[in-house]
């Protein structure tokens, strides 16, 4: 017994061709995006621009249509490319349509477009605001400096480790949280003494230290360090407990300085000292050791 409600089979979609794309002057080739439109670009064109399966010279008789597994803005985008007309800026394109056509240029080894795209990744700071899916298109096309430039982005959100896990292929997911590990390790294990130390210099103990660590650590979950600036605004003394307990910073007498700014100052040069020693992600994926 059928469903008389259900709808019946949709007719195959007909084929439409791209207005901005439908010159048969020359020697021209066809091609069908995923979804159903025609682009007829000029072979010459093609392997002139191009350096990869496009710049074959694969046959493509009269008549057949290669068919790609983009869509039809992409290529629409991606084959201005191959014109010597203004290419297109793509300030304003959405970071998911970027990277389709971003993807698509590394696939076809479209020169110009791949040029293009990493410039808005980098001008646009598209590193800051998708770090995740910046790394891994770097790593797959072995951008090793767009790799690099995005991770300390990573640090900056509250990521949950399922959600790299789910963006980050195995083997980068696995360098990525290394590198994260030893970027916590700055501000508790490798400054251990100068962070658990409740009795400054004075030899008294500080009753309000441990509150300026509480703080400080909160102010790391909050902000994330991915730069020097980062540092110092976490480290910074505005807003945070004091034990009022005057020191004479460096000897000189008239210093209003306190016992907890001293050792603050201590923590945060540890900190960027050896913030500014860490090796980049990239480390981490050549030598996982
Ligand atoms: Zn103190």
């Amino acid at each position: 017994m059928t469903d008389a409600n259900a709808a019946p089979d949709a007719a195959p979609q007909q084929d439409r061709q791209s207005s901005d794309f439908s010159s048969t002057d020359g020697e021209i080739i066809v091609f069908r995006s995923s979804d159903g439109v025609l682009f007829n670009i000029h072979r010459r064109n093609l392997q002139s621009v191009t350096s990869g399966p496009f710049a074959e010279d694969f046959d493509a008789p009269a008549g057949e249509i290669v068919p790609l597994t983009e869509d039809k803005d992409t290529l629409r985008t991606l084959f201005a490319f191959v014109y010597p007309n203004p290419h297109p800026l793509l300030c304003d394109t959405s970071f998911e349509k970027l990277m389709q056509v971003a993807e698509a240029g590394e696939k076809y080894k479209v020169a110009p477009a791949i040029s293009v795209c990493q410039l808005n990744m980098r001008l646009s700071m598209l590193y800051k605001k998708h770090p995740l899916e910046i790394i891994q298109f770097a790593d797959r096309h072995g951008y090793t400096e767009l790799l690099d430039l995005s991770a300390p982005y990573t640090l900056e959100l509250k990521l949950r480790m399922r959600d790299a896990r789910r963006i980050l292929s195995l083997p980068v997911f696995a360098a990525w949280a290394e590198y994260c590990q030893a970027r916590r390790d700055i501000l508790s294990l490798e400054t251990y003494n100068k962070r658990m130390c409740a009795v400054h210099s004075n030899g008294l103990l500080c009753l309000s230290w441990h509150s300026v660590v509480y703080m400080v650590e909160e102010r790391w979950t909050e902000r994330g360090m991915s730069s020097s600036e980062d540092v110092d605004y976490i480290f910074r003394a505005d807003g945070l407990p004091d034990c009022r307990a005057l020191s004479y910073y460096n000897g000189a007498t008239n210093s209003r300085h306190t016992y907890c700014q001293d050792q603050l100052e201590e923590w945060k040069g540890a900190v960027k000292e050896r913030f500014l020693a860490m090796h980049p992600l990239s480390t981490y994926l050549t030598c996982p050791a």
